[in-house]
């Protein structure tokens, strides 16, 4: 569902992804780890069709991103995207964040999307917070909000961009447990996080990225195990 080859980005003088290739296939399910400042948001806000590049070619669901502006807002739509910072819309019901896209961008009927919503809710385990509004929420409450209203598009693909790094630690679990269900169902996934715990027992594949460059690519088995890459077994160990 992804293929991106070559992909190169420079933000001025700063080569930020430095011939990056990576597929993914339908149902994998990808953590990419590496230190602050390696490009990993970058890739995934790329891979999202929410950052050019210069060199290279990244294709999602079939399209080569950048091409055709129509084409490429299509693909994007098949991306559900979750941010650390939650980004849901203060002045709106927990409801009315999910139903949003579902009225605007999907045609639904009000009493449709609200049935799409509140079934999501309850996938993320928190219909009974539907009317409240994002302030009235834990951070992790939040966070599986951000999860259920990216699910309300029906995505091909989920793009997580470090969920639990805002979140307190009693909270981390929750929205890790949320995640590791959704991969149970099969959801497509590449996840930045540093959270190695998950990445052991959910990745299938982990990415290693370093100054912009992909330094090593693995199972989960290879990448924790004693054969693993110089660099990544240095950075394991600086974080766990
Ligand atoms: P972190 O773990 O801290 O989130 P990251 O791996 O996600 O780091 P990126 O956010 O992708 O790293 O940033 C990669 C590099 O690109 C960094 O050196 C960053 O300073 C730089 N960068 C990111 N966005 C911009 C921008 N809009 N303009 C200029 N430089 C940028
Ligand atoms: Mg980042």
């Amino acid at each position: 569902i992804v293929d991106i080859r070559g992909l190169n980005k420079w933000f001025g003088a700063l080569h930020v992804l430095n011939d990056i290739d990576l597929t993914v296939d339908s149902g994998a399910r990808v953590v990419v780890c590496g230190p602050s400042g390696s490009g990993k948001s970058t890739l995934i806000r790329c891979i999202n069709g929410l950052g050019s590049y210069q060199k290279g070619t990244l294709r999602l669901a079939g399209t080569t991103l950048g091409v055709n502006a129509r084409e490429t807002a299509a693909a994007r739509r098949q991306t559900g995207m979750v941010f650390q910072s939650f980004n849901l819309f203060p002045h709106l019901t927990v409801l009315s964040n999910c139903t949003l896209a579902l009225r605007r961008v999907a045609g639904r009927s009000r009493g449709e999307a609200e049935d799409i919503a509140m079934a999501h809710l309850a996938k993320v385990r928190i219909p009974e917070k539907a009317m409240s509004y994002p302030g009235q929420l834990s951070g992790g409450q939040q966070q599986r909000v951000a999860i259920a209203r990216a699910l309300c598009l029906n995505p091909r693909i989920m793009l997580f961009d470090e969920p639990t790094s805002a979140l307190d630690p009693e909270m981390i679990k929750e929205v890790l447990d949320v995640m590791t269900a959704l991969a149970g169902d099969g959801m497509t996934m590449i996840c930045v996080t540093h959270e190695m715990g998950f990445a052991r027992e959910v990745a299938d594949q982990v990415v290693f990225m370093d100054q912009g460059c992909i330094i090593d690519r693995a199972s989960a088995r290879d990448f924790f195990g004693t054969s693993g890459h110089p660099r990544s077994r240095l950075f394991l160990e600086t974080i766990l």
